[in-house]
């Protein structure tokens, strides 16, 4: 009798075991990433409205920034690290949808909000690199929107801004951008019509000639990943 309680006590402890294992699982699988990589190899100057309903318009998608260093485009340095960050997300079990995987797309800022939307990302991440005249300016800042249209998730994505600019650093020990590292926008196309929680990672600046350099290294965007995924952790 003892022994029968013993082996029912044993059935008991692998399969509540089991079903703690199997939910953590399928709730971690539920949880979706959008990652937008910055531009494309052609700019489109079409114009679109920077928000629903709004008169103000802007280019569907520029040309972006490039190295003064290396010379490579902004829109290579942001897929290279996007792809990195897609497999990294992946590997920990998130689901993670791109909106470019090549360069030559033509996909304006609006349609990849809308994009990300039809995903319903539970985040957004949008991938930038930085440019300036002076070429002294260094650091990495994060962008979160604070529009109208956004009234809804302009919270949510400010916490993951935080938690990225704190995250990111950390990895990378990268300098913070504007002073504070956090930039407040209600003037982006890509954040204005985006019904996820949704934040830009400007990496560095391409204008800066070490940091153009260390952007391009793989070390230095295996940093920059982890960064980013301890904080995509930290926000799910
Ligand atoms: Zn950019």
């Amino acid at each position: 009798m003892k022994r029968a309680i013993f082996i029912v006590a044993i059935f008991i402890l692998i399969f509540s075991q089991m079903g703690i294992d199997v939910g953590k699982a399928a709730s971690k699988e539920q949880r979706t990433i959008c990652i937008d990589p910055g531009h494309q190899s052609h700019q489109n100057l079409d114009k679109e409205p920077i928000a629903p309903g709004s008169k103000i318009r802007k280019a569907k998608v520029s040309s972006g920034t490039a190295g003064i260093a290396t010379k490579k485009p902004e829109y290579k340095l942001t897929l290279e690290v996007a792809l990195k960050l897609r497999n990294s997300l992946r590997k920990k079990g998130y689901k993670v949808f791109m909106t470019r995987t090549t360069h030559t797309v033509n996909i304006s800022n609006v349609q990849r909000a809308q994009y990300c939307n039809q995903k319903h990302a539970d985040l957004t991440l949008r991938i930038h690199a930085d440019g300036s005249i002076n070429k002294n300016v260094q650091g990495l800042s994060v962008l979160y929107p604070t529009g109208k249209s956004t009234k809804k998730v302009n919270q949510a994505s400010k916490k993951a801004a935080e938690y990225m600019l704190q995250e990111s650093i950390k990895a990378t020990r990268a300098k913070k951008a504007y002073r504070t590292g956090l930039m407040p926008r209600e003037d982006l196309s890509g954040f204005n019509w985006s019904t996820t929680p949704v934040i830009l990672v400007e990496m560095g600046f391409m204008s800066n000639q070490s940091e153009d350099r260390r952007l391009s290294t793989s070390s230095y965007q295996k940093k920059l990943v982890q960064g980013m995924v301890n904080a995509v952790e930290r926000y799910l």
